[in-house]
């Protein structure tokens, strides 16, 4: 369920600190430690699940794009907007294997194309 060597099951247990922005049940909301835009929050599973890929874990899959909305309010960017962006594997420079939304906004973005 949760990785021993895995840097976010180890800020969902505490044992990394993080600046937490929202969390249920199923998920928590923190601070990128990087962030790319006035608002850059990662969203992630409170399970290790490392990619979209599975079906068994759609419930979770599912409750991550829901909480968008949320916490997205909490944030006081539901109306101005915001951009979520998953990386899977390398090409796509993920470098954290427990699956995770970026939830940025809270400025004008760059658009993608
Ligand atoms: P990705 O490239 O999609 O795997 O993104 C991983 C993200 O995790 C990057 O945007 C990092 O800035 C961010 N990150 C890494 N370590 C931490 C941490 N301890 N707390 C918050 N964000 C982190
Ligand atoms: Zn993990």
């Amino acid at each position: 369920m949760l990785i021993k060597d895995c840097l976010f099951c180890k800020i969902i247990i505490g044992e990394i600190p993080c600046c937490k922005v929202y969390e249920n049940e199923k998920i928590l909301a923190f601070k990128d430690i990087n962030p790319v835009a006035k608002v850059h929050v990662l969203i992630i599973p409170k399970i290790h699940i490392e990619n979209t890929g599975q079906r068994k874990y759609i419930d979770t899959l599912g409750e991550l794009l829901l909480s968008t909305e949320a916490i997205a309010k909490k944030l006081n960017i539901l109306e101005s907007g915001y951009r979520i962006i998953t990386n899977k594997g390398k090409d796509a420079g993920q470098i954290i294997d427990h699956i995770h939304l970026h939830l940025i906004g809270g400025e004008p973005l760059n658009p993608l194309n």
